[in-house]
């Protein structure tokens, strides 16, 4: 009855398997929902590759994590003195953005383990090189474990690198070990030979989890079929039916993030355009579902409903039988899926 993320098992170990290998020191990144995985299978996940630290995004998800991953835990959001949170012991790394909170914590809890984030072009959290190299002295008795460097997006085609402003940080404020965040593979292999003294430790989420899109299928549950005719109304807010056809309610609703889309990240119209494929609304007011059935993604009758949706089939379509499955397409990261299972 549920929504259902199927992995493959051997296609998404191998694509682990083969990441983990060309990111020698990998942090891998388990926070919010887990990725579609949730935090417990990201913590086991990452126990299997033999990493010894994993990342989480707020204090709150240490303890998810620690159900499942016995290593080193790093908080990517920073400490601060008001956080009711925060969790204090050997095996947890605090992530620390500014001088006063270096200053706050080496005095409350002098020896806390520590990693200093400078601020990049990115401009979320950090200090910049020489408040960087400050804040490093200033934390003589905290157990600084190296500094982080959190970088945009890979430009991609436009030219530009990270590596000058990783650069400038590495010559300002030196430190053996650098955490770092979406460096291509190219800039950290450049960055690994000229600085063969530093220990670089990637932080890696998406294209970790969900670098091999093959291996995972999101399946919903059809739970009911209902033969409707033009001029029937249907659902919560009783609209007219314009057709004949069948009304399917499929598992899934949000609740589970279905139809709920994040603001795009697209930039060109024709992005935009896609993206509303995805989800958008047509000029009548019809939202087009993420459920593929008889291989078209298909027409919500109505918005999706907490658990389950309503998706309309027009006659001469195959209708499926109560009980199979029908494929959708997500969003990993705001999707929260009943049961993942690894077949
Ligand atoms: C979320 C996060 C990451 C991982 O990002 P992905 O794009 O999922 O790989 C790395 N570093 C920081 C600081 C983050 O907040």
């Amino acid at each position: 009855m549920s929504l259902t993320l199927h992995v493959d098992r051997t296609r998404w170990h191998d694509h682990l398997t083969s990441v983990v290998g060309d990111h020698p020191g990998i942090v891998p990144v388990a926070k919010g929902n887990g990725y579609g995985f949730g935090l417990g299978m990201l913590g086991r996940t990452a126990a299997e590759l033999g990493a010894d630290t994993v990342a989480v995004g707020t204090y709150a998800e240490v303890a998810h994590v620690r159900e499942t991953f016995a290593g080193d835990v790093v908080v990517l959001q920073p400490w601060r003195a008001d956080e009711t949170d925060a969790v204090h012991d050997e095996r947890v790394v605090h992530t620390v953005s500014r001088r006063s909170d270096v200053e706050a914590l080496a005095s409350s809890r002098p020896g806390t383990r520590v990693i200093l984030e400078g601020l990049t072009s990115m401009r979320r959290f950090g200090m910049g090189p020489l408040d960087l190299r400050e804040a490093s002295r200033a934390a003589a008795n905290l157990k600084v474990e190296g500094h982080a460097l959190h970088l945009p997006m890979p430009a991609g085609g436009r030219g530009s690198s990270h590596l000058a402003e990783v650069e400038r940080f590495l010559g300002t404020a030196p430190a053996q070990r650098w955490w770092v965040s979406h460096l291509t593979d190219r800039e950290l292999g450049t960055l690994r030979a000229d600085h063969p003294d530093v220990s670089w430790r990637p932080r890696i989420g998406t294209s970790l989890w969900l670098g091999e899109r093959s291996a995972l299928r999101p399946r919903a549950t059809v739970l009911e079929t209902h033969r409707v005719g033009r001029g029937d109304r249907v659902g919560y807010r009783q609209r007219v039916i314009g057709r004949r056809g069948t009304v399917v309610v499929v598992s899934g609703g949000t609740a589970h993030g279905v139809g709920l889309e994040a603001p795009t990240p697209a930039s060109s119209t024709k992005q935009r355009a896609v993206s509303m494929a995805k989800g958008g609304l047509d000029a009548a007011g019809r939202a087009l579902s993420p459920f593929t059935v008889a291989g078209k993604q298909r027409w919500f009758v109505e918005p999706p409903h907490m658990q389950a949706s309503m998706i309309f089939l027009p006659d001469g379509v195959d209708v499926p039988e109560v009980g199979d499955t029908v494929a959708l397409d997500v969003r990993f990261t705001t999707t929260t899926f009943d049961r993942v299972t690894l077949d």
